[in-house]
């Protein structure tokens, strides 16, 4: 077996790819893959993307890796330009998404502790969320599937239906530190939380010296439409959670915040030995300036209303296999009424890479820059996928 040394943690399915160009993926014997999943929305520029490439080369051949104990001009550069264009203040850089919301967490309860409030440290999370896999995220998804077998739950995090107001509302005691959600559900298969909730949250945080976290390690960094979720919904978090686009496939994560929340956090109450390294931050200035420039949006945009156009075709032409489609810009889900592990197989079988999500969901999520020919390209394999299960489960006899 090819991964018999590595843990049994993930189901993969058999096959590796050697090289990627932009939105296309090529196996070992050169067959070619149209790319619908960016490596689970992370490649957000595609493969080897000319500027990623070279600024990753140039930060090779000049410095790696010096730690946080000196300064580190690229990580000031980019904590700079993330503030010039959010509500933010402040920068804390890790390395994925579960340890940005690690320093949201801690931020949160030492802001608390801070104002004089030791004893707010609880937070409230939404079910069906997914805010990573360390302890004290697995507690704050809240899911059974995700904590199961690893002991008790790290205490101080609270689960409750997403649209129930007054549960909510009830919630809220001298023991309340904050709020944290995904402005839309990713891996819980692309639910979009509604504005009137998020309206909702942001006052009640402001009525009772609540904070109001956004993890959108998944929604962040252009995957909208917008650079962020929440500069779409108009309300705005106090802190901010960031990864999966940010290094276009070199990991990194980053916590932002207000300065008030920022300040509390003192020296040596955080630290990441990698977080702020020169070559992740190379990176995510690139895919800063990819996204920053003219027009990107407004490309991005069409591209996404042309994705879900094909798709309701698909779904009109597929009722039986296409039940729902649903979410914003790129960040795309389709519930399918076969296994989507299924149908996920079989999209591989037709050249196309797809990422399953909860609620029986595939979810598409290619480069924010792929080009419109590559797109077509992937919708009709996809719509090869489609043919091929609706072949397949056709008695035999119907088939010659
Ligand atoms: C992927 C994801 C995480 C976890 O990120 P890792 O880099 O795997 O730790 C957390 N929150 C959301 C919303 C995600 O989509």
């Amino acid at each position: 077996m090819f991964d018999d040394h590595l843990f049994p943690t993930y189901t993969r399915y058999p096959i590796s790819f050697t090289r990627g160009k932009g939105s296309w993926l090529y196996d070992k014997e050169g067959a070619n893959y149209v790319d619908f999943a960016s490596g689970i929305a992370v490649a957000s520029f595609g493969h080897c993307h000319p500027k990623l490439v070279e600024a990753l080369c140039q930060q090779a051949s000049m410095l790696w890796h010096v730690s946080n104990l000196v300064d580190i001009p690229q990580s000031q550069r980019l904590a700079e330009r993330l503030a010039s264009i959010t509500f933010a203040d402040r920068v804390f850089f890790a390395n994925s998404g579960a340890e940005a919301n690690e320093c949201a967490i801690k931020s949160a309860r030492k802001y608390q502790y801070q104002r004089g409030y030791p004893g707010r440290y609880r937070i409230l999370t939404l079910q069906n969320a997914f805010h990573g896999r360390t302890l004290g995220t697995i507690a704050a998804t809240g899911q059974d599937k995700y904590l199961e077998g690893f002991g008790p739950k790290v205490d101080g995090f609270d689960t409750l239906p997403i649209e129930n107001h007054e549960e909510i509302a009830a919630w809220v005691s001298d023991a309340s530190a904050a709020i944290m959600i995904e402005p839309i559900q990713g891996e819980g298969g692309v639910k979009v939380i509604s504005h009137e909730h998020l309206i909702f949250l942001r006052q009640l945080c402001d009525t009772h010296g609540l904070l109001l976290i956004f993890d959108e390690v998944q929604t962040g960094m252009g995957r909208t439409g917008d650079l962020f979720a929440y500069s779409r919904s108009g309300v705005t978090p106090d802190i901010l959670t960031v990864a999966k686009g940010l290094g276009g496939g070199f990991p990194i994560g980053a916590c932002l915040a207000t300065n008030d929340v920022a300040v509390a956090m003192g020296p040596g109450s955080h630290a990441s030995t990698f977080g702020g390294n020169p070559l992740a931050m190379a990176c995510g200035n690139v895919v800063l300036d990819l996204l920053l420039e003219r027009d990107f949006f407004k490309l991005m945009g069409e591209k996404a209303c042309y994705v879900r156009s094909e798709l309701h075709d698909i779904k009109n032409s597929f009722p039986e296999l296409i039940s729902d489609i649903r979410g914003v810009g790129l960040l795309i889900g389709i519930q399918v009424s076969v296994n989507n592990s299924i149908f996920i197989s079989e999209a591989y079988r037709q050249g196309l890479v797809l990422v399953g999500g909860g609620d029986n969901t595939v979810r598409i999520l290619p480069a924010l820059n792929i080009p419109q020919e590559d797109l077509k390209e992937g919708l009709y394999r996809l719509r090869c996928v489609c043919t091929e299960i609706r072949r397949n489960a056709l008695p035999n006899v119907e088939k010659i």
